[in-house]
């Protein structure tokens, strides 16, 4: 949908484009951020309660997606107003108080280390030195040069980096899995330090940086206040869905791309075009290479692509799970970080946010509030049953988050959840429960890892098969973490492709570097001279 959105912005509707965007499920479009709605939960003519694969967040170092949000027409204005600030970040303990970060640092150099050790240091189980220990070492990933990232970070996993086996168990989940694991699934055992350095850098970056919110989440469910208007306007504008159709095969013929079998409701038919994008996640577009081995191999006209099937075993899962709340709990005004949980909880409280919902209009009636968490620990026991995740049934799995929840926010004298006020739950459908016992829990759609020296071998947007592109968070980009600002950013490479080849004179699609502050500049200058020479990074600007 971006790769249309931004073709069709350039070279407007009644140009030489003809856009078809071909999709497997039958209905809902926008791939995992698409809103679900609770199947049988409306009754008295309401609609269903909105459901989604996980909750939704836009931090302030996003530039693409919402570029392509702003030309998105919503009422009188665009889907980009539908972004709403979120000014808080807490992070959640096993009884203890929680760490409420505002959005609001001073910005000098030495305040890193202070503003750190100030944020972790107290209450926390950290040992002396160790909030100190990790500020120096993001100031590393800051004050270092793209050259030494790519030569060396890529290699290192996060885990090391930060040499996590030899720090205290509060260092490990705080500091090392809780920021990394839980915004963007980042196992911080495989994840490089490129990776999570630089999107943790960004991250702060948001906080430090004035004028410039960290946390942006939507003010209404996804597919309603974002996702369905896209696709209308797309569809004003020429674009033509076809849904229930996935592609099946790819067939090369003199070194290009000659039709891609889809298998529509109807049977199989042959697509040709002059060009074609794969806007597919890793481990559908292995399915898809695999299944279009043969005389017309991709693989054979472009020999990079297979390592695409090394990627596809680099994914994670991560999956929401929403509570129905009776009465509403804004636990706080933004994410909140369960440090403590084993499975790597993090939550929203959505009603707050939510201004363009009226939620006793869903369900039956009797729903004010949703907290909606993401799980991405799947292998760790549970404090409940003792099980990891992955051997729960769904129910059991709804049960363990409550209590690693309640856990964490029932602190202080305080109980903000009580199972009384729980209306309902609704655990991602990608999960469902298999035969052999029940217990097996399988995801139809989990999450790409950047996992070290991936880099060398993800793919470009641009293939060595000129009319074959590719767009997905999988894909070489600045953005260089699996979420839909890269999966954006990617279409725009494509199209930027497509424009060229067609020769087009339109202006192609703006294509934004990481932000990297200007006051350090001298810093990463000086570290790339020394990396020129050979020498490690030294942090000195002499
Ligand atoms: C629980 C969870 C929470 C997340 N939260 C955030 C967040 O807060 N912020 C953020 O930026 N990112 C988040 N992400 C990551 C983000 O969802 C993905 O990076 C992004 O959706 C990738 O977009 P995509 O278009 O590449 O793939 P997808 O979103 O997976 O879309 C791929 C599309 O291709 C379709 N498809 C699959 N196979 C075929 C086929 N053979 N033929 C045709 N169509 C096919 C699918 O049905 C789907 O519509 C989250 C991910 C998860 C799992």
């Amino acid at each position: 949908m971006s790769a249309a959105h931004e073709l069709i912005h350039r070279t407007g509707q009644s140009a030489d484009f003809e856009i078809h965007i071909f999709e497997k499920r039958s209905e809902t479009v926008g791939g995992k951020a698409r809103s679900i709605p609770v199947p049988g939960s409306a009754t008295g003519g309401r609609a269903p309660l909105p459901g989604e694969h996980g909750f939704r967040f836009f931090p302030g170092f996003y530039k693409h997606l919402p570029d392509t949000m702003a030309s998105i027409p919503y009422g009188e204005s665009t889907v980009v107003d539908n972004l709403v600030v979120a000014d808080r970040l807490e992070i959640a303990q096993f009884d203890k108080d929680p760490i409420v970060v505002a959005a609001r640092f001073p910005r000098t150099l030495d305040d890193l280390i202070t503003d750190i050790e100030a944020i972790f240091g107290e209450n926390t189980g950290l040992l002396p030195g160790e909030a100190r220990f990790f500020a120096g070492k993001l100031w590393q990933v800051l004050t270092s040069c793209q050259e030494r990232r790519l030569a060396s970070y890529e290699k290192i996993t996060w885990w090391d980096y930060l040499e996590a086996d030899t720090h205290s168990p509060a260092y490990r989940n705080l500091l090392v899995s809780g920021l990394s694991r839980s915004l963007l699934a980042n196992d911080p055992t495989k994840a490089s330090v490129r990776t999570v350095g630089d999107t943790n850098i960004q991250l702060f970056l948001g906080i430090l940086e004035p004028g410039h919110p960290t946390d942006r989440l939507l003010n209404g469910p996804t597919s309603k206040v974002w996702l369905d208007p896209w696709r209308q306007h797309l569809e004003q504008q020429g674009v033509i869905f076809h849904m229930d159709s996935p592609a099946a095969r790819i067939a090369v013929a003199n070194g290009r791309v000659s039709g891609v079998t889809v298998t529509t409701p109807q049977g199989e038919r042959t697509v040709t075009a002059d060009a074609y994008i794969c806007a597919l996640p890793v481990e559908r577009m292995e399915e898809l290479l695999e299944a279009s081995r043969g005389p017309g191999d991709p693989v054979k006209a472009d020999p990079s692509l297979a390592h695409i099937a090394a990627l596809a075993k680099e994914v994670s899962w991560m999956n929401g799970i929403q509570f129905f709340l009776k009465t509403d709990v804004p636990i706080t005004h933004g994410h909140v970080l369960y440090a403590d949980s084993p499975w790597a909880l993090t939550s929203i409280s959505e009603a707050q946010f939510w201004s363009n919902e009226h939620l006793p209009g869903c369900g039956d009636g009797t729903v004010n509030g949703i907290l909606s968490a993401c799980i991405s620990q799947w292998d760790t026991p549970g404090i409940l049953y003792g099980l990891p995740a992955r051997q729960c049934t769904r129910a059991q799995i709804a049960d363990e988050v409550w209590a690693q929840i309640k856990r964490s926010v029932n602190v202080g004298g305080k109980t903000l959840l009580t199972d009384a006020n729980r209306h309902s739950w609704f655990l991602d459908p990608d999960l469902t429960e298999t035969a052999n016992g029940g217990i097996e829990i399988s995801d139809a759609e989990p999450l790409f890892i950047n996992v070290t020296d991936s880099w060398a071998i993800r793919p470009e947007a641009v293939t060595a098969i000129p009319n074959l592109l590719l767009a997905s968070d999988y894909v070489r980009s600045f953005t260089d973490v699996a979420c839909m600002e890269a999966a954006n950013e990617t279409a725009r490479r494509a199209v930027n492709q497509i424009l060229k080849l067609a020769g087009s004179n339109a202006d192609p699609c703006t294509l934004w570097p990481l932000h990297e502050p200007d006051w350090l500049a001298p810093f990463r200058w000086h570290d790339k001279v020394r990396f020129e020479l050979g020498l490690p990074w030294n942090g000195h600007l002499i």
